[in-house]
């Protein structure tokens, strides 16, 4: 059915400058998933990120969210993203974190307008839905990176997005914290019934949570049920990474003291 597809690459190539960074690419994503990407550093995960985003235009090929051509789609509001760098917030930004979750709103239609009551409350239940709640009021710099990661995910929360895509997001999220970030992403999934795309290096642990796995090196070469991906072989990911790679290395995130 087309409308269980929230997501469809169809051969879709890029090049920056000279050079290829995605090829032929083709992928659907469906309603209710969970997706993990993988792949080498290099090999076109945030290139691949930017063009489902609309930031970038592909070379060939095309790409459609729910149904309608990325590039007259209008429902942005749908689409989540917390990018990688989101949660290096220093002790000295000036905001605090429910005017950090407002700016969602902002940023969804892209014109500045005072914030209502409602806005808050929103922004309010976003919080309460990341159990950030009682942070509400500290300044963003203040929080460990496992915190401002979840004050980030309630960003891009504020709008109800039916689609989530987040980029490295356990980077700097300490390793003991690592199980309850995963904890937030299944509730997120199975109880909100939002689709996940979570781009991680840690492949071990993300297949172990995500029901899917996309594996890229420029072209795909893995998509399927997470359990299927397992079946791949050391020998397979390591010659494919160019480096020795266990299905399950177990790199819990960063130690933030803080957390
Ligand atoms: P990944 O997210 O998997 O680490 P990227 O999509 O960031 O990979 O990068 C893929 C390739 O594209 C890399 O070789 C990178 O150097 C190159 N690249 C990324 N961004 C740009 C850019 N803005 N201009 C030129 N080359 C780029």
């Amino acid at each position: 059915m087309t409308d269980n597809k929230v997501l469809e690459m169809d051969n879709v190539s890029f090049k920056y400058e000279k050079e290829t960074v995605v090829k032929d690419v083709s992928l659907t994503i469906e309603a209710g998933q969970f997706f993990g990407l993988v792949g080498p550093n290099g090999s076109g995960k945030s290139t691949l990120i930017k063009l489902m985003l609309g930031l970038l235009k592909p070379t060939k090929g095309s790409i459609k969210l729910f149904g309608s051509p990325v590039r007259s789609f209008k429902h942005w509001e749908e689409i989540g993203f917390v990018s990688q760098k989101a949660n290096s917030f220093n002790s000295g930004f000036p905001a605090t974190v429910l005017e950090v979750v407002k700016t969602g709103l902002i940023s969804k239609t892209g014109l500045f307008r005072f914030y209502n009551k409602n806005d808050r409350e929103k922004a309010m239940q976003a919080l309460k839905t990341v159990e950030m709640e009682d942070y509400f009021n500290h300044n963003i710099g203040e929080l460990s990176g496992g915190q401002q990661q979840r004050v980030f995910i309630a960003r891009a929360l504020v709008s109800d997005p039916k689609f989530l895509i987040l980029d490295e997001p356990t980077v700097g999220v300490d390793a003991k914290h690592v199980a309850d970030f995963y904890q937030l992403l299944h509730k997120l999934n199975r109880n909100e019934g939002i689709t996940l795309l979570m781009v991680s290096h840690d492949i071990g642990t993300i297949t172990e949570h995500a029901s899917h796995v996309l594996c890229m090196n420029k072209t795909i070469h893995f998509h399927g049920e997470s359990h299927e991906y397992k079946a791949f072989s050391n020998e397979d990911l390591s010659r494919l990474y160019g480096h020795p790679v266990q299905q399950l290395t177990h790199n819990h995130g960063e130690v933030d003291p803080r957390d």
